[in-house]
């Protein structure tokens, strides 16, 4: 089965045909780094991470693009209100440089700590100014925008006469001017849905750049198609984001790219659907934004307990990224669960004798994971196949089948693709201080245990076991000799 994805421009599944393989170019909207990412942010940048793993995996060559927000952002996606950088300088007494830099910081370290692979360029919108003047130029060139006193705007009525705007949401103008406002007199711009390429700045505006039509601050939607079309062409394969995009940041996006490009930006456009909270959207502005690191700690009202990153991983795995998914204790105790039974049975299957032949079926895993995969990145219907399969490694463990050495190297290797290299989990152990020292330590331990057992010194021997358990770890005694987890 060839991959296939889907598209939300045709609103269908397509077969993936790279422009030019095996090379494919990936853009992915970033975060806007005025505050801390909360759990909904890293649930897309984490779905475009498994991904971005598949793409690798099928011997795609990625150039991933994902930008980073540092200017430009006004509060409302519609050219109103303050610059979210300014407000927030303002209120934390800090230069606007010195806010992007700490949130970018923190979203690299909450991102490493999900074990996200880095993307191979990351942009930032203050740093493709000049391309960003470039493209406002063109668009008014080729007379789909004009400049009012200092800010120029894109003539979403002129361009609808050639093109269609709502492409993405299969909407017509009359349905997206709907919940518009109605222009006042006051109003600079021609059209209700007329958006800024441009805007001119007050004398307070801490960002601005000097430009054509006198100092200010390129509109939102424009750094996207600035440095997509920079990195990856006027045309490359994939651009995604989140689901709350669509309507008018990639809508937008689109127009500019035509407009200034004379050719579409993406051929498939790919949108992860919203983390939810008692299904409402998890938004900074609803307030109801968790941050990873609350979750960890536990320190959310919300919450009964922590939960490690790697469960958290796994729990966003567990469901498709075209489906919504809401948060709750009762659906993070499940995914602890099934994630330490995953990666329990992961371990065993390390540890199991082969035998002469095979009495079980391992051999069409890989197949049956691929195709899932294959069908626009179904990862919940992977982890369903890995769970099947801990089945069969549970009997042999039991020594109630056997499995074939041949089989027992092949099934290791598909866990470990699919487990480590795609879905992107790894062991506790390794998620709580960066390496496996810690693992190596307890293993230790309980090798010394083992000893003083075979020396009947039963006193130490119950001393490790007890002292440990206190601890929160569960040891078991194998006929290997010991399984352990926390
Ligand atoms: P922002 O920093 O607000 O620009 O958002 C960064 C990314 O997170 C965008 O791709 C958004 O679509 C995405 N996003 C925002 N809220 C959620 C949510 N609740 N669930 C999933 N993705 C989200
Ligand atoms: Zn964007």
């Amino acid at each position: 089965m060839k991959l296939t994805i889907y598209n939300t421009l045709s609103r269908k599944k397509e077969e993936f045909v790279p422009l030019h393989a095996p090379n494919v170019g990936m853009y992915v909207c970033g975060p806007t780094v005025y505050s801390d990412v909360h759990l909904g942010n890293c649930r897309t940048f984490i779905s475009f991470d498994l991904i971005y793993r598949y793409l690798l995996y099928l011997g795609y060559k990625v150039r991933y693009v994902r930008n980073i927000t540092d200017a430009g952002h006004l509060e409302g996606d519609r050219d109103e209100g303050d610059d979210k950088f300014t407000k927030k300088a303002k209120l934390e007494q800090l230069e606007p440089m010195e806010i992007v830099h700490k949130y970018t910081i923190g979203f690299h370290e909450i991102l490493n700590i999900f074990n996200t692979l880095p993307p191979s360029i990351e942009p930032t919108a203050t740093g493709h100014i000049s391309e960003q003047i470039e493209i406002v130029k063109k668009i008014l060139d080729s007379g789909y925008a004009y400049e009012t006193s200092g800010t120029v705007y894109f003539d979403v009525e002129k361009y609808s006469k050639d093109f269609s705007y709502g492409i993405l949401t299969n909407r017509k103008l009359e349905d997206m001017l709907e919940g518009t406002r109605e222009l006042s007199g006051q109003d600079e711009k021609k059209g209700r849905l007329d958006f800024a390429l441009w805007i001119k700045a007050n004398p307070e505006t801490l960002m601005q750049w000097p430009s054509p039509w006198g100092a200010g601050f390129p509109g939102w939607h424009l750094e996207c198609s600035a440095m997509s079309s920079k990195y990856l062409g006027n045309t490359f394969d994939i651009h995604g984001g989140g689901m709350d995009l669509q309507a008018t940041h990639h809508t937008n996006e689109i127009a500019q790219s035509q407009a200034c490009h004379h050719v579409a930006p993406a051929n498939y456009w790919l949108h992860t659907n919203m983390l939810t909270v008692n299904g409402v959207r998890m938004s900074k502005s609803a307030g109801n934004g968790f941050l990873p690191k609350e979750l960890f700690t536990g320190s959310h009202p919300l919450l009964e307990k922590g939960y490690s990153p790697m469960t958290v991983r796994f729990f966003m795995a567990q469901s498709h990224y075209r489906s919504t998914l809401d948060f709750s204790n009762e659906a993070l105790l499940a995914s602890e669960k099934g994630f330490s039974r995953l990666m329990e049975g992961y371990g065993r299957l390390q540890k199991l004798t082969a035998s002469a032949t095979s009495s079980i079926e391992t051999a069409g895993l890989r197949a049956k994971c691929e195709d899932a995969m294959n069908d626009d990145f179904n990862s919940p219907i992977v982890i369903s196949h890995l769970f099947d399969a801990l089945r069969a490694i549970n009997l042999v463990h039991d020594e109630k089948e056997t499995i074939s050495v041949t089989d027992l190297t092949e099934l290791k290797l598909v866990f470990s693709t699919f487990i480590e290299d795609i879905l992107g989990l790894k062991s506790e152990a390794e998620t709580s201080n960066g390496n496996d020292a810690y693992k190596r330590a307890i293993d230790l331990l309980l090798n010394m245990r083992l000893e003083a057992k075979q020396n009947k010194d039963w006193a130490t021997s119950d001393k490790i076991r007890n002292e440990l358990t206190a601890l929160g770890f569960e040891i078991k005694d194998t006929k290997d000799g010991f399984e352990w987890k926390l």
